[in-house]
């Protein structure tokens, strides 16, 4: 397939060096692919930089949901989960201490980071961005010259008119993030073999004590799976994978031959908040602009509508800084991201009790409809209005 293919850089690192970039995306998941493509059908000149070589994997649920599937439509790119194959998502199955509620999705794919980011950076190139993989910027982000370091331990500065900060959780981002000190970290892995309850179309979500672990089917009928645990849960089992083991065990899934010995990768502290969204000739966004935890799977969503948001913000910055743009991106990111992030928010405090978990998945087992209203709410696509 296409997408397994190595995604080649457009330009060298001297040659990035030797030019002034209006602008300079650094990080190409999901919101920096976006906000250079958007940026580039303004008009503008971009580079956009990974410490990564793509295809990558990355831990992720993997699931686009009704709201980021709009978010890519928005952008002109509606037909690309179809073309790669996505595998159509149409229930959830949630399973708490044997007890299973099984709740309708009105929409949403899963499709893994490796061909989905991989395909957005594609799309950026194709709308005239230069792509220089393999190169990190070390510490601070937040101005127009960067300090990078390439794969072969060489370095080099790049300077540009604005910078979109788009790495992620762990990027080193320069907002100043506040993370959560109850806050669940991330894991996951993708395993290519599960027994058939694991059917394609369903996400199945496990909640016990200590975490909760989201298994779907992916393009190419791999098994994804995704966790958030408490660190202090993940010490007591033993490590990542004994953990979603224990995980499955208390919720009453079926085990899956292999979870244990996966090659599982964790994340630092989920839940943070970012005290700054922007600054002289920056901007943050997707999950370097701050995250909760992923259980309602809407991490893409942000990180697509906020890439595509950000774009003409960053343009008017490239030729001067005025506290008016910041305030403008504080505003649009209030309204399109972070009032969304209450529900998700919500949810990982009920899961966080036992026994309000085993009262919800009680209530929707015999009455699933009570989670339409927020089940659509997660879907819906975003808007500014
Ligand atoms: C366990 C888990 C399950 C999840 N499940 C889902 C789900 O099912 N659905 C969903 O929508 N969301 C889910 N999410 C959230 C989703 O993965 C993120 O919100 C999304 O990837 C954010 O996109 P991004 O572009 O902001 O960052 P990322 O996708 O993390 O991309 C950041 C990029 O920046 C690069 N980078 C970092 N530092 C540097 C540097 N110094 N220099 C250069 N490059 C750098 C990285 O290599 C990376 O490619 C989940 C998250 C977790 C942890």
């Amino acid at each position: 397939m296409e997408s397994s293919v190595n995604v080649a850089g457009t330009i060298s690192a001297a040659e990035a060096a030797n030019t002034r970039w209006e602008a300079i995306v650094v990080g190409t998941g999901p919101a920096g692919s976006i906000a250079a493509r958007e940026l580039a059908r303004l008009g503008v000149q971009v580079l956009m930089i990974d410490k990564s070589q793509f295809p990558r994997s990355k831990v992720c649920g993997c699931c686009l949901n009704g709201s980021a599937l709009a978010a890519l439509d928005a952008v002109g790119l509606g037909e690309l989960s179809k073309r790669l194959g996505a595998e159509p998502l149409s229930k959830v199955r949630l399973a708490v201490n044997g007890s299973f509620a099984n709740l309708s999705l009105p929409s949403g794919v899963a499709l893994s980071r490796e061909v989905l980011d991989a395909e957005l950076i594609r799309a950026a190139v194709s709308a005239g961005v230069h792509f220089l993989p393999g190169v990190a910027v070390r510490r601070d982000m937040a101005s127009r010259t960067l300090r990078c370091r390439a794969e072969d331990q060489s370095s080099f500065e790049l300077n540009c008119g604005v910078v979109v900060v788009a790495s992620g959780l762990s990027g080193g981002s320069p907002t100043d993030v506040e993370t959560d000190s109850t806050s669940r970290i991330g894991a996951g892995a993708v395993l290519a073999t599960a027994p058939v309850d694991y059917q394609a179309g369903t996400i199945f979500m496990a909640v016990g004590r200590g975490g909760y672990v989201g298994l779907v089917r992916i393009e190419d009928g791999r098994l994804d799976a995704a966790a958030a645990f408490d660190s202090a849960f993940v010490k007591a089992s033993g490590g990542l994978g004994a953990a979603a083991v224990d995980v499955l065990r208390q919720a009453g899934l079926p085990s899956v031959v292999g979870m244990e010995t996966a090659t599982w990768r964790g994340t630092p502290a989920l839940t943070r908040s970012a005290r700054r969204l922007c600054g002289d000739g920056w901007f943050a966004v997707g999950d370097a602009a701050g995250y909760v935890e992923p259980f309602t799977g809407e991490g893409m969503a942000w990180a697509i509508a906020s890439g595509a948001a950000v774009a003409p913000i960053a343009r008017n910055a490239i030729h001067g800084w005025s506290e008016l743009l910041a305030s403008e991106w504080a505003e649009v990111h209030r309204r399109l991201i972070t009032s969304r992030q209450r529900i998700c928010r919500g949810a990982a405090a009920v899961l966080r009790s036992p026994t309000l978990s085993r009262i919800a998945v009680s209530a929707l087992s015999f009455a699933p409809s009570l989670a339409s209203p927020i089940i659509h709410a997660l879907n819906r696509p975003r808007t500014l209005g």
